[in-house]
């Protein structure tokens, strides 16, 4: 009992009995028999019964997406997809269906309404087991590497990345925001642990509504005293690749599935990323037929025209000092410059990570507030870090649906969340 189909629908079995639960994925009826696709998390297999069998009768009652187990012999059948099929001696059925609502050819609206259900779908579970693959990689690689897995709260008092995608929300008789990210927090937890992680939602109240930007995402970060924007990089490059690595290595069925080309997977785990400074990726969007100025922000347009023409990850570092938040160090050789850099993926899907080495010194990061508009007395603890001990130190934050959405080539980040939240959606 507790066999899958990918465990039985094999030589081995032949000729034996074998009993399999699952969902109906398809029906064919003909005079003489009833052909179902049964579906379970691994496969699908062809199950069939005769009308001179005791089955039949309760068979040709079963409709699509109805839920069962079944027991029959398993032979090998060249015609049937997967190449075996079961006779069906037994069956228990547990839920009859109603017509399924999903039928092909629906459009992306309606199959977002119904998600619930469009789950089970085959490539739909494929970008999941895809999805599953690139969160175990992750902690995986910090686990192995002697990092600590931290929280911070999502509950919190002030901004990371800014006011304008902050969450306001009523907490109790005062106002607090959802968490854009853990950074801050972490901070403080680096100055004892050194090495640290976390992979949790970040929430963003996004109105840019872009095919790369949801409301509420999932984000690995990670913060490491004593590294430089140099090895900050490094770090990042590990990670991208043992992920992209893993998937390669487990995820080569749902890969097909999604008729993926795997070419630039492969160019990400084999071949050294690029390191261009914030200039020289100016300069090449504008070979590129865009008119930007230096000091010109990038966005999903500017970094889909860069990013098009590459065929491995870009570091884009080294950004100018209005372009980035106040924790960013400056640049000690051009202060006009943080030392910063956002990893931006190819064929057009552009940032994946944005990180960088952290103002270290107390008035640097007062100044830096006040410059950004923000009251230093709303941060007076994480001022505090800088006066008791400052450590150099950086860390990133990796986005793991864009990465997930890059990895499986899509063209939509909802595609790749179970239930995506965007402006428009909250439904299911
Ligand atoms: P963008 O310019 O695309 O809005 P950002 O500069 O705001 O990104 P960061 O603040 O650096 O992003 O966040 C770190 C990472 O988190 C990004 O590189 C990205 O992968 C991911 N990320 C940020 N905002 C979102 C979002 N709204 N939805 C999904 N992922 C996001
Ligand atoms: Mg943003």
């Amino acid at each position: 009992m507790d066999l899958l189909i990918s465990d039985v629908a094999n030589k081995e079995h032949i000729g034996t009995s074998v009993t399999l639960r699952g969902f109906v994925s398809n029906i064919r009826k003909g005079k003489n028999n009833v052909f179902l696709m049964l579906r379970d998390p691994s496969d699908v297999i062809q199950c069939v019964s005769h009308v001179s069998d005791k089955t039949f009768s309760e068979v040709s009652k079963i409709t699509r997406e109805s839920s069962l187990e079944l027991t029959g012999k398993l032979k090998e059948d060249k015609r049937a997809e997967g190449g075996y099929e079961i006779s069906i001696d037994d069956l228990k059925i547990y839920g009859l269906a109603e017509p399924f609502p999903i039928k092909k050819g629906h459009k992306k609206v309606f199959l977002f309404d119904n998600r619930h259900l469009w789950l089970r779908s085959r490539r739909v579970t494929s970008i999941m087991k895809i999805r599953s693959s690139v969160f175990e990689s992750i902690h995986e690689f910090f686990r192995n590497n002697g990092f600590y897995e931290m929280q911070s709260p999502s509950f919190v008092g002030g901004s990371v990345e800014g006011g304008s995608t902050l969450f306001e929300i009523k907490y109790f008789d005062k106002k607090a925001y959802l968490s854009q990210s853990w950074q801050l927090y972490a901070e403080a937890m680096v100055d004892s642990l050194w090495k640290i992680y976390t992979v949790a939602p970040s929430f963003r109240a996004e109105n840019s509504r872009t095919w790369r930007h949801l409301t509420e995402f999932w984000h690995a970060e990670t913060e490491v005293a004593f590294l430089d924007l140099n090895g900050l990089m490094g770090l990042e490059e590990r990670l991208v690749k043992h992920v992209v690595k893993n998937v390669l290595l487990k995820n080569q069925v749902e890969l097909n599935v999604l008729k993926r080309d795997q070419t630039m997977l492969k160019n990400a785990v084999e071949k050294p990323f690029l390191r261009m400074n914030y200039e020289s990726v100016i300069d090449l969007a504008n070979k590129n037929g865009l008119k930007l100025e230096y000091g010109a922000d990038l966005g999903a347009d500017e970094e889909r025209v860069i990013t098009s023409k590459l065929d491995v990850p870009v570091f884009a570092m080294n950004y100018p000092i209005k372009l980035k938040p106040f924790y960013h160090k400056p640049d000690p050789s051009d202060p006009t410059h943080v030392l910063c850099n956002d990893l931006l993926a190819p064929e057009g899907y552009g940032e994946i990570i944005g990180g960088g080495q952290r103002v270290d010194d107390k008035e640097t990061l007062i100044n830096r507030l006040k410059e950004d508009g923000l009251n230093p007395d709303d941060y007076k603890w994480y001022i505090d870090l800088r006066r008791y001990g400052a450590i150099p130190h950086s860390g990133f934050g990796l986005g793991v649906d864009r990465l997930v959405m890059w990895i499986c080539k899509l063209p939509h980040i909802m595609y790749v969340v179970p239930f995506p939240r965007t402006p428009r959606r909250i439904y299911p």
